[in-house]
Formats: C-alpha cells, sequence, structure tokens
C-alpha cells in the first residue's frame, strides 16, 4: 500500500475515464474518479446516444413514405411530437447515467462529484478537498469550439442541440465534420428546412473523396441546401429568428443557427501548470504511445489528446493504460484500421486506408468501386445509389480499405473491419460467400478494378 489516498485518481467519467478506472479496479488498484457534469460524458449526454436516437427518428418520415408510396400499405397523418421525442430520449439518458454509476460503485471506484484541478504532480482538488494519488489520469475530453464572429452568442453548438425547447423550422448548419453533416440530415429528416454551409470545397475532410462527393449528391436530393467554400461572418438577431452573412454578401434567416464547427481539448481550469503537464501544438496534452504525458505519473486519453476523438478508441486507451498500469501486461492503443461511421442519411461506414492515403504509403494498388440502387428502393421513388469500394494493395493483395455509402453503413463495416484487421486478400474477400439479396453482398463479388 502506498501512502496516496487512490492508486489511480481520474478526472472526468466519460467513455475513456470510467473504462479505465473500473479495469484498473478490477485488477486491484485504488481508484477515484472526478466528474463535474454528468456521467458516461459526452457520448452519453450530448454525442452519440443522443444521436443516433434521433437518427432513428428522423428516418420514420422516409419509411413511411417507402411504406405508402412503393410497398402498398396506406398511412394516415403523420406528425412528429419533439417534445414526446425528447422526454423519452432524456429518459433513456438518466436510465444510462444510472447505469454508469452502477458500474463504478460495482467496480468499487469511489465517485466524486466536482470540478478536479491538479495542485501537484500527485494532487487533486476537488470542491475544496485534496486527494493523493499516486497515478493521475486526465480524461476530460472536449468542448465544441465557435469561431469569433459578431453575434456568434446567438449561435448553438451541438450541447444546446440536444436540449432545444422547439424544433427549429428553419435551420443553418455550419460546419462540414460528421456532426454538422448527421445533425443536418436529421433535421432534414424531420422535416426542418436545413442549409448547411462549409467553407472549404468539400465537406468531410479525412474521408475518402469518393465517399464525400457521392455522401454530397445523395444529400442534396433529399432537399438540404448544401454550400460549399462560404462561410458566415455575423449574426444578429431578427424577432424570434435570426439573420446570418454569409461571406457571399448575403444574408440567410434561420430559426437557429447551429456551429459544429469542430471541439476543442478541455484543458483549461485544469490546474496543468501545477504539475507541469505540457500540451502539443494543437492544445490537446501531449503523450507517448503509453498514454503518458511528459509528468511520468500522469496520463491522458480520449478526445483531451486529440488522437481520434471516438468513443471506442477513448475506451480502447483507458483499457490499454489500465493493463499497463494495473495488469503488468503494457499495451499501447493501436490506432490503425480504426472503423467509423457517420449517422449521415444515408450513412457511411468506413475502415482502413481511403485511396489518397493508399497512394501515398503504398507501391501499387488497384481500386473497386460499385454504385447501385439498393433492392428496397426499386419499388420506391427513391432515386438513392449505395456506394461501395475497396482499395487492394497491389503486392500483397491485402484489402487496406473499405468504404460504404448507403443503408446500416456502419452494421456492415463492423464485421468487415474483422476482417481487414485479420489481414484479408481480395483472394479472401473473392472467395467468400455472398448473403443474398443483400446490399453487403457487393463486397464480396467486386470483380473489376476501375
Ligand atoms: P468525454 O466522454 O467527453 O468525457 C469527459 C468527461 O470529463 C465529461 O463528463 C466532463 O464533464 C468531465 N470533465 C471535464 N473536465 C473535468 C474536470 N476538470 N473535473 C471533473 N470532470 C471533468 N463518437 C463515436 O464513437 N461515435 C459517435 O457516433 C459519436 N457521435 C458524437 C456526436 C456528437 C454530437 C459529439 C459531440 C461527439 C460524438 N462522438 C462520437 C465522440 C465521442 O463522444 C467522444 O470521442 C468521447 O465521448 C470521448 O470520450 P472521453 O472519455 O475522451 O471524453
Amino acid at each position: 500500500m502506498s501512502n496516496f489516498d487512490f492508486d489511480l485518481f481520474v478526472i472526468g467519467a466519460g467513455s475513456g475515464g470510467v473504462r479505465a478506472a473500473r479495469f484498473a479496479a478490477g485488477f486491484g488498484a485504488r481508484v477515484a474518479v472526478a466528474e463535474e457534469r454528468y456521467l458516461g460524458g459526452t457520448c452519453v449526454n450530448v454525442g452519440c446516444v443522443p444521436k443516433k436516437l434521433l437518427v432513428y427518428a428522423s428516418h420514420f418520415a422516409e419509411d413511411f413514405h417507402a411504406a405508402q408510396q412503393g410497398y402498398g400499405w396506406s398511412i394516415g397523418e403523420t406528425h412528429f411530437d419533439w417534445n414526446h421525442f425528447l422526454t423519452n430520449k432524456d429518459a433513456e439518458i438518466q436510465r444510462l447515467n444510472g447505469i454508469y454509476e452502477g458500474l463504478l460503485r460495482n467496480a468499487g471506484v469511489e465517485h466524486i462529484e466536482g470540478h478536479a484541478r491538479l495542485l501537484d504532480a500527485n494532487s487533486v482538488e476537488v470542491a475544496g478537498q485534496r486527494y493523493t494519488a499516486e497515478s493521475i489520469l486526465i480524461a476530460t475530453g472536449s468542448w465544441p469550439s465557435m469561431p469569433d464572429i459578431p453575434g456568434i452568442e446567438h449561435a448553438i453548438s451541438s450541447n444546446e442541440a440536444f436540449h432545444l425547447e422547439e424544433q427549429p423550422q428553419r435551420v443553418l448548419i455550419v460546419g462540414g465534420g460528421y456532426i454538422a453533416v448527421e445533425f443536418a440530415g436529421i433535421l432534414n429528416g424531420l422535416g426542418s428546412e436545413v442549409i448547411q454551409l462549409y467553407r472549404g470545397p468539400l465537406f468531410l475532410r479525412g474521408f475518402d473523396d469518393d465517399v464525400r462527393s457521392h455522401l454530397a449528391e445523395e444529400i442534396r436530393k433529399r432537399g438540404i441546401d448544401l454550400r460549399f467554400d462560404t462561410n458566415v461572418t455575423s449574426i444578429d438577431k431578427q424577432g424570434a429568428a435570426f439573420r446570418a452573412t454569409l461571406t457571399d454578401g448575403s444574408v440567410v434567416s434561420a430559426d437557429q443557427i447551429f456551429f459544429a464547427t469542430g471541439r476543442s481539448p478541455l484543458t483549461e481550469n485544469l490546474g496543468l501548470e501545477n504539475a507541469g503537464v505540457e500540451l502539443n501544438k494543437k492544445g490537446a496534452i501531449a503523450v507517448d504511445e503509453y498514454s503518458r504525458s511528459n509528468v511520468p505519473n500522469i496520463y491522458a486519453i480520449g478526445d483531451v489528446t486529440d488522437r481520434i476523438n471516438l468513443t471506442p478508441v477513448a475506451i480502447h486507451e483507458g483499457v490499454c493504460l489500465a493493463n499497463t498500469l494495473f495488469n503488468n501486461t503494457p499495451m499501447k492503443p493501436v490506432h490503425s484500421n480504426v472503423p467509423a461511421a457517420v449517422f449521415s442519411q444515408p450513412p457511411i461506414g468506413t475502415v482502413g486506408l481511403t485511396e489518397a492515403q493508399a497512394r501515398e504509403q503504398l507501391e501499387e494498388i488497384e481500386v473497386y468501386r460499385s454504385s447501385f440502387r439498393a433492392l428496397r428502393n426499386t419499388l420506391t421513388d427513391s432515386t438513392e445509389k449505395t456506394f461501395m469500394k475497396l482499395i487492394v494493395d497491389k503486392q500483397t493483395d491485402r484489402v487496406v480499405g473499405l468504404h460504404m455509402v448507403g443503408p446500416e453503413a456502419g452494421e456492415i463495416v463492423q464485421g468487415f473491419a474483422v476482417a481487414i484487421k485479420c489481414g484479408a486478400t481480395k483472394k479472401d474477400f473473392d472467395s467468400t460467400l455472398g448473403i443474398h439479396p443483400t446490399s453487403a453482398e457487393e463486397f464480396v463479388t467486386l470483380r473489376n478494378p476501375s
């Protein structure tokens, strides 16, 4: 037993912090976790979970239409009740908060409520109380960053978007990342008029270029007014609504203006200077491959390190750290072949290299593409096309990238991610039988590189 109050003190009970705390306690460590806002962090409260529930909610409109128009159903008048949805969503989140509380309690982790600050390399202060720990883990996540433009106080971020009192009928969404794209789809599906602006020439930087342009085309078909190379220069209030002046001089009126223009690591007021913890150029906590900061007993995981900002990655980093510190099994988190989805409408699923990355990293590649109308749409008036793409390293025949835009892309790509992690070759794909009739079978029947 050390002389410290705890073996590990975790700051932040989000995706990464809770997992690290539970695993460390499971390995026998004495662990505390401080949380100032909500158990479960961003993902559970204002991220993945409520977002996906909203995606489900918004999909019904399209399903009702397809049922009636193509499949012979008669459906009466439909209506979406925003407050009914919000009440159910909030009840579910409260249930999840309770589950997180139980997980920590059952693992023997002490949950301390309040804002935590480092006092030195081995002590943390929460609500006026000082705690000491042999190791400290910073898992404070990230926070929406808003641009410094006149009238920005009138705009909302994703934090507020989950709690609006009413559904905005006209909404301007600014940003080209996955959160902006997802909310544009959600609100469009729920019947709002949506304009989405992005300052660059094409949204979803970092995703495969074909995927980006295919999705842009599909979401325009759905009626989202998608404008690239455009930004907002100022916002003013106009009665109950808002007016945004754009870089091209035009003016847009909307009931809500929603900025999803990136997130910054949450490092403010953490007392980092008291312990000498250094940040990198991007303002994230600088860590080595074991998630250790420049101070040997202080670690950081998840969004605050700005590596790959996704819940499963934060969780993985937490598991690795707990094993390294308390299970005698040093583990470096792996940041390659991380599968991901964008819950746009239609959604994206992706794993491995984009074509551009593959061309940069490999001598010679083969690219297989397919674009087709999914069977479900053949009876409806939908013109939506599903897009699939495989990137193969010609030297080894390994599939190094797999991308999809189409219904259930996230569900489909999760399975293929295992194959890719195992090093599956194109020959393995070719010798795998399809499940017919599915869209996913297309991935094992792609024959001709383009
Ligand atoms: P968080 O989960 O943010 O947890 C950090 C916690 O620390 C918070 O609870 C915070 O209150 C607390 N905290 C901060 N500072 C202090 C302090 N000083 N003292 C005490 N407590 C403190 N990821 C996916 O994988 N899939 C998705 O579909 C997805 N959708 C998303 C949608 C939105 C709108 C957003 C915003 C994010 C989404 N993400 C998604 C990203 C995902 O939520 C994050 O990557 C993940 O939550 C990061 O986990 P974390 O542990 O680093 O931080």
